[in-house]
């Protein structure tokens, strides 16, 4: 024992007004909840608001120095070396995309682009659309290729990858969790077979650039950039407590500075350094920061991540919520253990309850397995979408659907491509996975 107290889901829903409300909210991959005391600072942050960089009121220079400091925070959390690493966008998507438009002028005729059959939309089509689309378009013909994964246990197919990728790899992207099959790929062995590739780059490295996916991994394990090695990391606040609207970009910093900018405008320019004939861009972070930033969701998005400290009770006797304090690492990883330990019994009890319904098929890796906090399944003969609004009229939230891994559900033969998710996080109890189960089995024996 650390001498830490035991987790108390009790305690962390104290934090929760949907508690009251009688939801079981198990459709957390898709967002999550906002505590209690984020929208409390919300409700103190907006009587004293300015915009960041633009003023030199006592208020601006208090925000300016509050939103910079998020940056910080953030950086802290993935292990990354400094907030000149971070970029902040509207979402996951978005900070995808910005790798694509940056490196779209570096994509040699010929080459290709390596992702996975598990992937989220958001980190297929925008590749699917560089290759087939927009490249074309100037002439540039580069292949996206996409690994196989095992049906009946959902790991990613890593000899396949190997194959896969060559002398012309630029970039590997990869999911660090599937929001479909829960598989979480082992990242350390993705870098190396995007090592052994070789591939030129133009800044002299001789391998290919690994991007990962974390908009279901960051919110449930502790990262780590410089361990992981990884060229691009990106996620989402909203699926971590904190509001709508924040998403972030890890980019190494040498990659950032030899890039282009994604978006132009205000902000991202040095002042005073625009003329007829020149444009300086401003320094890192904030050449990728153009435009007025979601100023408020970026400082509350901070906070979210000091508050799942109190909340997970990681670190006893001292509030981290709003404190100036940068966190240690072993700080931020104890409270990530304890919602990885918490949410994933939550999840394997719902793997094995669910798998005593007849005619059940629960997707991705078996039980026991280190997997993302959710489950995916489909009942032969029923409509994943009549099981979702089965499981509504007992308030229990669950997503029907393809969850945006398309690709992977078609690859597995589903017609429709649809399944049924419920996913967890620290405020669930054994209590809303045995309702959400007991939701299913009533379903399932109503067309029996
Ligand atoms: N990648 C994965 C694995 C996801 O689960 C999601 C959201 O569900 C996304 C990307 C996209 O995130 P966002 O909608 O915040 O852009």
């Amino acid at each position: 024992m650390d001498g830490t107290p035991p987790f108390d889901v009790e305690r962390v829903r104290s934090s929760f007004d949907f508690v009251g409300q009688g939801r079981v909210a198990t459709n957390n991959a898709a967002s999550t909840q906002l505590p209690r005391e984020l929208l409390q600072l919300y409700g103190e942050l907006v009587p004293q608001y300015e915009n960041v960089h633009r003023g030199q009121s006592d208020a601006s220079v208090r925000m300016t120095a509050r939103f910079e400091a998020a940056f910080d925070t953030i950086a802290d959390w993935i292990g990354a070396p400094s907030r000149r690493t971070i970029s902040i966008h509207r979402n996951t998507t978005e900070a995808i995309n910005l790798v694509m438009y940056t490196l779209l002028t570096e994509f040699r005729d010929g080459d290709n682009v390596v992702t996975t059959m598990m992937e989220h939309n958001s980190d297929y089509v925008p590749w699917y659309a560089l290759c087939h689309e927009i490249l074309p378009r100037f002439g540039r013909r580069v292949e996206c290729r996409i690994a196989r994964f095992d049906h009946e246990t959902g790991a990613l197919d890593l000899d396949d990858l190997a194959e896969l990728v060559d002398d012309r790899t630029k970039l590997v992207c990869c999911t660090g969790a599937s929001n479909f099959l829960g598989t979480k790929p082992p990242l350390p062995e993705v870098r190396r077979i995007a090592d052994s590739s070789g591939y030129p780059q133009p800044n002299g490295e001789r391998r290919s650039w690994l991007l990962v996916d974390g908009a279901q991994l960051v919110p449930s394990a502790l990262v780590d950039v410089e361990a992981l090695d990884v060229e691009f990391l990106a996620f989402s606040f909203h699926k971590f407590l904190a509001p709508l609207g924040v998403g972030v970009l890890y980019a190494k910093e040498h990659l950032r500075r030899g890039s282009l900018p994604f978006l132009y405008g205000g902000d991202m320019i040095a002042e005073g350094r625009v003329t007829p004939d020149r444009v300086e861009y401003n320094a890192l972070p904030w050449k990728f920061s153009a435009g007025t930033p979601n100023i408020l969701g970026v400082v509350a998005s901070a906070e979210a991540l000091r508050l799942t400290i109190d909340l997970t009770g990681a670190d006893p006797g001292r509030t981290w919520f709003r404190s100036a304090d940068r966190i240690p690492r072993a700080i931020s990883g104890a409270a990530m253990a304890r919602i990885a330990a918490h949410t994933t019994s939550l999840t394997q009890r719902a793997i094995a309850s669910l798998s005593t319904i007849p005619r059940l098929r629960v997707f991705g890796v078996p039980q026991g397995e280190v997997r993302a906090p959710l489950v995916a399944f489909t009942v032969e003969g029923l409509s994943p979408f009549a099981i979702a609004a089965a499981l509504n009229t007992r308030g229990v939230e669950s997503r029907a659907g393809c969850h945006c891994a398309t690709l992977a559900h078609h690859d597995l033969g589903l017609d429709p491509p649809a399944s049924c998710r419920l996913s967890f996080y620290l405020y669930n109890s054994t209590d809303d996975v045995d309702r959400a189960v007991e939701a299913v089995r009533a379903a399932v024996a109503v067309t029996t």
